[in-house]
């Protein structure tokens, strides 16, 4: 809830505005999960709080380290019993997680290992910035950096992700700025019109994986939706109105996306558009049968990228040990 919704909440419970303010920096600022946690307000208080409502939290129902890096994956368990998984990354700058949107994906990317058991329901705000308070409270930490890259399509979840974006910024709350958080997708094109109306500083992210339809299609169904041609077009839109770099990511299929000719064309493709491409060496998801491209052949395809002048950088991998990537965990834990 916003502190608007709760201070109504709370009034139709019979309670003065000022323990909306108490309760509300409860929530969102330490990210209590239970009323007793709340040592300002009386017992009587908490107890009738807690006959009224629920705190909708991320309990931990599997943490795994990596011993290559700091890099720590979560599996969360929510109220319902639903998993999502969160990916906690340390970098100078601070610390960065990677967020879930929805528990599971109806996109079916091909490669993705989330997709493959479709769509089972969208997070509210509350369990996307419950995430963050789970991972903070686990290493007493805090996070800096927000990524929406986890399971699920952000722009498939519009309205609790803007409700996200907004409680996560509040200086009361977690006050994490807008430029410290990007949000990907995989090419929902009325999103990404939505999102430029909304005039936000965050980064936008595109999956973008091939330079033309034919590829692409095969890849990510949403392709057939909404094609290259209409999804660029709203990309530079995007970035004409915001002033804001979009990144593109293209992760790297061996003998599927990755020869030079789809590098000339990817470079042709984004001519002229601010565009930032981040290339990703593909994780294996054992079942799609993809293979990622040799490192050689990720240098030498950030080389022709860079030769025509685009800006590319080439993703590090982080976790490598720990199924870090969307949606392993999950799909390992419930097999
Ligand atoms: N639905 C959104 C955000 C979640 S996926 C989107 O599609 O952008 C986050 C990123 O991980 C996307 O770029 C997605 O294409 C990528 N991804 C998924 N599975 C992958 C894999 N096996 N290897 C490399 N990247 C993968």
């Amino acid at each position: 809830m916003t502190l608007e919704e709760l201070t109504s909440f709370l009034t139709d419970l019979g309670l003065p505005p000022f323990r909306a303010r108490q309760v509300w920096q409860w929530l969102q600022q330490k990210g209590v999960i239970t009323f007793d946690a709340m040592t300002n307000l009386s017992k009587d208080l908490r107890d009738k709080l807690a006959d009224a409502c629920c705190i909708a939290g991320c309990e931990i129902e599997k943490r795994s380290a990596s011993s290559l890096d700091p890099t720590v994956k979560f599996l969360f368990r929510l109220h319902d019993g639903e998993l999502i998984e969160s990916v906690l990354m340390k970098y100078k700058y601070g610390y960065s997680l990677c967020v879930s949107t929805q528990v599971g994906c109806r996109m079916n990317c091909a490669f993705c290992a989330t997709g493959q058991g479709g769509l089972i329901r969208s997070l509210s705000a509350g369990e996307i910035l419950g995430q963050i308070h789970a991972a903070q409270r686990s290493e007493n930490i805090r996070v800096s950096h927000v990524v929406l890259m986890g399971m699920g399509e952000p722009f498939d979840n519009y309205d609790n992700v803007l409700r996200f974006l907004k409680l996560v910024n509040e200086e009361d709350g977690l006050h994490i700025g807008m430029r410290n958080i990007s949000l990907s997708t995989c090419g929902v094109v009325p999103g990404i019109e939505r999102l430029e109306q909304e005039n936000l500083q965050l980064t936008l992210s595109v999956s973008l994986h091939a330079p033309n339809d034919q590829i692409r299609s095969t890849l990510m169904p949403i392709n057939r939706r909404y094609p290259i041609a209409e999804l660029m077009r709203a990309c530079r839109h995007y970035a004409d109105a915001t002033s804001r770099r979009i990144s593109y990511e293209y992760a790297m299929f061996s003998g599927v996306n990755d020869s030079d000719e789809c590098a000339s064309e990817l470079a042709a493709l984004l001519k002229g558009t601010l565009s930032h491409i981040n290339l990703i060496p593909a994780n294996d998801v054992t079942e799609s049968g993809l293979k990622s491209s040799s490192p050689e052949r990720i240098k030498a395809f950030a080389e022709l990228l860079q030769r025509e002048g685009r800006n590319v950088t080439v993703r590090r991998s982080l976790g490598g040990d720990i199924d870090a990537s969307c949606g392993q965990l999950r799909s390992k834990h419930i097999r």
